[in-house]
């Protein structure tokens, strides 16, 4: 019998995460695959959707701004349960650690629909970090029929809190799946990455220098860190930073206000997947605290220096492509300055290395979500 498989999602990053997934099981004649997408972040939804060809079959409409988490969560459930009762799928398709992915999972459970969770495993082991997506992901595995971890490392945090062996399988993490697919269709075609094009021209003969926040728990005082240090790094005259805003006024509002005006500093509105990877290859450094990221940047051989204290994906720091720096102004200035003025210690970072997949996840997770039994 042909297994119906839903796929929800809702943030740029499970779409991001996802659309390999998607097609490998649209080319499979084996499943129906479908498609529900909560609306919790809107229009880059549909940017990253569109560019991978895929229609969604059920599209809630956007999320009223400045939500809580309280009550972004309760709107994720009501919606995802409406999906669920009028699909009725075999299996739910769940990504990360979202309020979407935690919503998906409780109305799946209410509804005993087996969950399987990609990108399952990830621990910082500190519940306020990322917050409140450790509790989240956590939340989900205690929840999920089949794991889909993307390291061993994250199939070792599963088995450490008793999900049984034989439900986990480590299949790499799609987001180096996605990134092949983006970097294969820039070469193909280049007008795609336009709007890099324009501030690479902007920026001609400087060091272009990526920088992405959104993360909570930088809100306020680490954003502002954050700001001070892109300021420190302007004066320089030797870079051009780009700093691509996240929607959320917590972060653009802060970055807007203090750096606007400054002219190695180009801030822009997110940037479309195929123009974002093309950033995250031609700059010469990458400051950020975003979780994808910190998986893109070692496929590409970009060094990353995190702005975060901790992190749940330290397999990038063992490969030595990624350094934890915080947000300290003055240690994100030295550890940048340390790798942009001496090309010894800039060579030892950029390495391309693939410490979280090898391109070949979503098959993988396609073909366990046909043959486990359910
Ligand atoms: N991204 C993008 N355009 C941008 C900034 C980020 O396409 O302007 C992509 C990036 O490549 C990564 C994902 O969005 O795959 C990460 O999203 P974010 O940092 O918002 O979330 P996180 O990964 O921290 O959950």
């Amino acid at each position: 019998m042909r297994r119906t498989i839903l796929t929800v999602l809702g943030t740029r990053p499970e779409a991001i995460k996802l659309f390999p997934l998607l097609h490998a099981l649209a080319a499979d004649p084996r499943c129906e695959s479908r498609l529900c997408v909560t609306g919790q972040h809107g229009a880059m939804v549909d940017a990253v959707l569109a560019q991978a060809g895929i229609v969604p079959d059920r599209a809630c409409g956007p999320v009223p701004p400045g939500l809580s988490v309280d009550a972004l969560t309760a709107l994720m459930l009501v919606r995802v349960g409406a999906a669920l009762d009028a699909e009725r799928p075999d299996w739910v398709v769940l990504q990360g650690d979202t309020a979407t992915a935690l919503a998906g999972a409780l109305a799946a459970h209410g509804r005993q629909i087996p969950i399987a969770h990609v990108e399952a495993g990830l621990r910082s082991g500190d519940p306020r970090q990322p917050w409140p997506e450790e509790w989240n992901r956590k939340a989900i595995a205690a929840l999920a029929t089949l794991h889909c971890a993307p390291t061993r490392r994250a199939a070792d945090a599963l088995l450490a809190e008793a999900v049984a062996p034989g439900a986990i399988h480590v299949t790499g993490n799609t987001v180096v799946d996605a990134l092949r697919w983006t970097t294969a269709r820039l070469a193909r075609e280049p007008a795609l990455g336009g709007r890099m094009a324009a501030l690479e021209r902007r920026f001609a003969g400087l060091h272009i220098v990526a920088v992405t926040a959104h993360r909570r728990e930088n809100w306020g005082k680490g954003v502002d860190g954050i700001a001070t240090a892109i300021e420190a790094l302007a004066a320089r005259g030797d870079l051009g930073l780009i700093v691509p805003l996240h929607p959320n006024p917590a972060v653009r509002g802060p970055l807007q206000r203090r750096l606007a005006g400054l002219a190695s500093v180009a801030l822009v509105e997110p940037l479309d997947y195929p123009d974002f990877t093309r950033l995250l290859s031609v700059a010469r450094l990458i400051l950020t605290d975003s979780g994808g990221v910190q998986e893109e940047a070692p496929a590409l051989g970009t060094p990353v220096l995190v702005l975060r204290d901790t992190t749940e994906r330290p397999e990038g720091l063992v490969a030595g492509t990624a350094r934890l720096v915080g947000t300290d102004p003055a240690r994100i200035v030295a550890e940048a300055a340390r790798l942009l003025d001496d090309p010894a210690a800039h060579r030892a970072m950029a390495r391309a290395h693939n410490p979280y997949g090898d391109g070949q996840a979503a098959a993988r997770i396609a073909a366990l979500l046909l043959d486990v039994a359910l």
